[in-house]
C-alpha cells in the first residue's frame, strides 16, 4: 500500500473521517466535505526582466461555502502542490467555522521561487494570478489573503488588478492589505498574537505560569516572529528558535528582538549566531522539536511532527501554529504520551479572524482602533479554546477531534439548511 502519511490532503481527510465517525453524519455529506467544491488551476505567463516569458502553475481551491464566501490565503513557493492547497483549503473551512465566522474555506498557491524574483517580476506574477481567477473572486464570492511568501504588498497589487479589471472599488475582495488601501494595522501580527492567546490558555490548563514556562518555536516567518515577541513580552522564556536553515538554542533564553536583528543582518539565524560566537548553540530543526520544553510551537510547514519523531517529543504541549504540522499518526502517539495538542484550526485562527474584522470594516467603510481589534481577537480565540476543550471532554477525545466536531457540525448544518446532502 502506498505511504500517504506525508500527503497533506490525505491527512486532512483522515482528520475529517475521525471526527465524522463520532458525529455519525451521512456518507453523502462526508463525501461532499471530503472534496473541494471547485478546483481551479491554470498556468500564469509572466514576462521576466530579461525579456523571456516563463509560466508558473497556479491553483485556487474552493473547498466549501455553505457558511459564507470562500476565504483563505495564497502562498508562493517551490514546494506548493495541488494536494497541499486542497488540504489547506479544507483546513480553512474548519478554521472559519470553529471561529464562528460567516466564511467558507479556500486556498491558493503558485509554484515558484519568489526569492529569485525582482519586485517587478513579483508584481507581474501577482497581477497575473488575478487575471486568471478574477471571475471567481469578490467580497461575496472568495476573499484571498496573505500566506507563506505573500504579504500586504502582494495583496495591494492583486487588489489593484482586481479593481482595474472589474471597474469598481472592492477593498473587501482581499484582506491583509496595506492600511492605505483599507487594511488594518493589526492584521500582520494577528496570527502570532492569536497563537500567543492560545499558548496562554494552554499554560492555564497545564497550570504553568509564564515566569517558569519554557517554549521552543520552529519557524521564524511572520507567525513565528510575532508569536516569539508576544510570548517573551509576557515573560515566557524562549529557549530555541529556528528558520529553514537551522536553529539556535540556549537554556538561558533568547531575545526575539535580538534574533530578528541578527537574522536581518546576516540572513539566517544559525549563521549569525555562529559568526558572533554567541552563547546559543546551533542545533537542527529536528533537534529543536525534541527539546525538553513546556510548550513546543511548530510555526513553519506541514508534516513536522510525524510517526517518525512523535515518540521523541518531550514537550508538555504542542501548539500548532503552522497549518498541518502534526500528522494524524503523530497525534495518536502524542495522545498516548499525554502530550496536549492544540490544533492548528484553533491555534492559528488569529489571522483569519483579523481578516474577518478587516472585511467587516471594508463593508461598513468604518474603521476600529487596533486596541479594539486585539481585544475582540483575544476574546474570540479564548472562547473557541474553551468550547473546543469542553467538546473534547464530552467525547473523551483530543482537542483536534473536539475542534473538528464543532467545526464540521456547523458546516454540515448549513449544508442541510440549504437543502443539501
Ligand atoms: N493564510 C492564513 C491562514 O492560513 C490567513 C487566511 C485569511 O486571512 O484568509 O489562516
Amino acid at each position: 500500500m502506498a505511504d500517504n502519511s506525508s500527503n497533506p490532503f490525505e491527512n486532512a481527510k483522515k482528520q475529517l473521517k475521525a471526527a465524522t465517525d463520532l458525529l455519525q453524519i451521512g456518507k453523502k455529506q462526508l463525501d461532499e466535505l471530503s472534496q473541494p467544491k471547485r478546483e481551479l488551476t491554470d498556468d500564469i505567463p509572466v514576462r521576466m526582466d530579461d525579456g523571456s516569458t516563463q509560466t508558473f502553475n497556479s491553483f485556487r481551491i474552493q473547498h466549501n461555502d455553505a457558511l459564507g464566501p470562500f476565504k483563505g490565503g495564497i502562498r508562493f513557493g517551490p514546494e506548493v502542490s495541488m494536494d497541499e492547497v486542497k488540504a489547506l483549503a479544507m483546513w480553512m473551512t474548519w478554521k472559519t467555522s470553529l471561529a464562528g465566522l460567516p466564511f467558507g474555506g479556500a486556498k491558493g498557491g503558485i509554484i515558484c521561487n519568489p526569492k529569485n524574483f525582482s519586485m517587478a517580476e513579483l508584481e507581474r506574477l501577482s497581477r497575473g494570478y488575478v487575471q486568471q481567477y478574477v471571475d471567481y473572486l469578490g467580497p461575496d464570492k472568495d476573499i484571498p489573503a496573505p500566506d507563506m511568501h505573500t504579504n500586504a504588498k502582494v495583496m495591494a497589487w492583486m487588489l489593484d488588478e482586481y479593481e482595474k479589471l472589474t471597474g469598481h472599488h472592492a477593498p473587501g475582495t482581499f484582506t491583509g492589505k496595506p492600511v492605505e488601501l483599507g487594511g488594518i494595522a493589526s492584521r500582520e501580527p494577528a496570527t502570532g498574537y492569536g497563537g500567543f492567546v492560545a499558548v496562554q490558555e494552554t499554560a492555564k490548563l497545564l497550570k504553568i505560569t509564564p515566569k517558569t514556562a519554557t517554549s521552543a518555536i520552529q519557524g521564524f516567518g511572520n507567525v513565528g516572529q510575532y508569536a516569539a515577541k508576544f510570548l517573551s513580552g509576557a515573560g515566557y522564556k524562549i529557549i530555541a528558535l529556528s528558520d529553514s536553515q537551522g536553529a539556535i538554542y540556549s537554556r538561558k533564553g533568547i531575545s526575539p528582538e535580538d534574533a530578528i536583528k541578527c537574522k536581518t543582518e546576516k540572513g539566517t539565524l544559525a549563521q549569525c549566531r555562529a559568526a558572533e560566537g554567541a552563547k546559543a548553540a546551533i542545533i537542527t530543526n529536528e533537534e529543536l522539536l525534541e527539546l525538553d520544553v513546556d510548550i513546543l510551537i511548530p510555526a513553519a510547514l506541514e508534516n513536522q511532527i510525524t510517526a517518525g519523531n512523535a515518540g521523541r517529543i518531550n514537550a508538555k504541549a504542542v501548539v500548532d501554529l503552522a497549518n498541518g504540522p502534526t500528522t494524524p499518526e503523530a497525534d495518536a502517539v502524542l495522545k498516548q504520551k499525554k502530550i496536549r495538542v492544540v490544533p492548528d484550526v484553533l491555534a492559528n485562527s488569529g489571522g483569519v479572524i483579523a481578516s474577518y474584522f478587516e472585511w467587516v470594516q471594508n463593508n461598513y467603510g468604518y474603521y476600529w482602533t487596533d486596541k479594539e481589534v486585539f481585544s475582540r481577537l483575544s476574546g474570540m480565540i479564548s472562547g473557541a479554546f474553551a468550547k473546543t476543550l469542553q467538546k473534547a471532554k464530552e467525547h473523551d477525545t483530543d482537542m483536534r477531534t473536539g475542534a473538528y466536531l464543532l467545526a464540521v457540525s456547523r458546516v454540515a448544518k448549513a449544508i442541510s439548511l440549504r437543502g443539501g446532502a
